[in-house]
């Protein structure tokens, strides 16, 4: 089978590549080969791609990318739970082998302990990025087929919800009624952030880097929210400032560091500031440190890190998808504005990217022919 490959990530001096790999096979009834039809790529995709980030199985020296997936059951273990045609998805991240993780050993690898955690497509296994893979059924989260068309964004997706999910718990500390929500960065995140704050019910304001005849700008438009291009001059607090209203929860999605500093600042007395994105730079800051010390304790602020996701994140993610789509019709497939082959990956410009690409490695149009059409798909959500 075809798969796209970083080569030679440990010998120092990697390429990408279209190569032709084993097909994979069945090793254990728990298993299933999955035939994928579409993988999305994201920052971390760009960051393999581009700047050799990775880390390939143990024993290789290549890895197989891509992580955000959508595919269909092509051959399914006795023992695995699924059947042939079946949609799905996979979690990313698997557990570390180390018996003293609790939060491992408990279906919580998006808070491993250890580190020792390995990620399909990122960090000691191979990604998604090929016309087959394998997997255990335990990792595999079923997708009903109306979201055949947005599936391969329940990845993307479970990374909004688990931090949702979060920052309730987080708020259980009080009496929470959140009005207003901040979404810095109008990336894919960003604009997914974005959109669920409205279904939550909040008042939504993207400040980010696009232009106000952006993409980016009319998507927060078209799902209600407010835009603002990010004014060099005044920066984020004079924003907030001018928004005249609380802040009761801002969503970092950019990864600039310097901005989860100015975010504590703006942040309204007991809401939440959660920080999904890194950009690593080495970056160094001067802060006001006594005075975002002082707004912090006096004003009850929390400041949350959120990484990955677990199950039932997906589980969410599937319903908050079906959701965009029946109030804001059409707007999913504007997020998704490039579509490409597996050939065209190797050569790929990451900068002609407005927002969000996917590769087709089945072409759309044979999708349908290949899905066993079922929406009976039963989860307990936990919205
Ligand atoms: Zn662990």
């Amino acid at each position: 089978m075809k798969a796209i490959r970083v080569k030679q990530l440990r010998q120092g001096n990697p390429s990408i590549a279209l190569e032709t790999v084993d097909d994979p096979v069945i090793t254990h009834p728990q298993e299933v080969i999955v035939k994928v039809l579409a993988v999305g790529l994201d920052g971390t995709d760009k960051e393999i791609l581009q700047e050799k980030y990775g880390v390939p199985p143990q024993g290789e020296d290549d890895l197989t990318t891509g992580h955000e997936s959508l595919g269909v059951v092509a051959e399914a273990g006795a023992e695995s739970g699924f059947q042939a045609g079946d949609l799905v998805t996979a979690i990313v991240r698997r557990p570390c082998r180390n018996q003293s993780c609790v939060n491992c050993r408990n279906g919580h690898s998006d808070f491993c302990q250890t580190g020792e955690f390995v990620e399909r497509g990122i960090k000691g296994a191979h990604g998604f990025l090929s016309e087959y893979y394998r997997e255990d059924g335990r990792y595999l989260v079923q997708v009903p087929t109306d979201l055949l068309e947005h599936g391969v964004l329940v990845e993307p997706q479970s990374i909004v919800e688990k931090v949702w999910d979060q920052v309730l718990r987080v708020q259980q500390r009080l009496i929470w009624e959140p009005k207003t929500a901040l979404v810095l960065g109008s990336g894919p995140l960003g604009l997914l952030a974005a959109i669920t704050c409205r279904l939550l019910g909040l008042d939504v304001y993207v400040w980010s880097r696009s232009p106000q005849d952006s993409l980016q700008a009319k998507l927060v438009k078209d799902c209600g929210g407010v835009y603002q291009t990010a004014d060099e001059d005044g920066g984020l607090t004079a924003y907030a400032e001018g928004l005249g209203k609380p802040i009761d929860f801002v969503l970092e999605c950019t990864g600039f560091s310097p901005l989860a500093f100015e975010a504590m600042a703006v942040l309204a007395p007991n809401g939440v500031l959660a920080l999904l994105g890194v950009t690593p730079a080495d970056r160094k800051l001067e802060i006001s440190s006594d005075m975002l010390n002082q707004s912090m304790v006096l004003e009850n602020k929390c400041v949350i890190g959120s990484v990955n996701a677990a199950r039932k994140d997906f589980e969410t993610a599937i319903y908050r998808l079906q959701q965009m789509e029946r109030v804001y019709p059409g707007w999913l497939d504007r997020l998704v504005t490039n579509r490409m082959k597996l050939e065209a990956v190797p050569k790929l410009d990451f900068a002609s990217i407005p927002i969000k690409a996917v590769v087709d490695i089945v072409p759309v149009e044979q999708w349908r022919g290949l899905v066993k059409q079922t929406n009976e798909v039963e989860y307990s959500f936990s919205v």
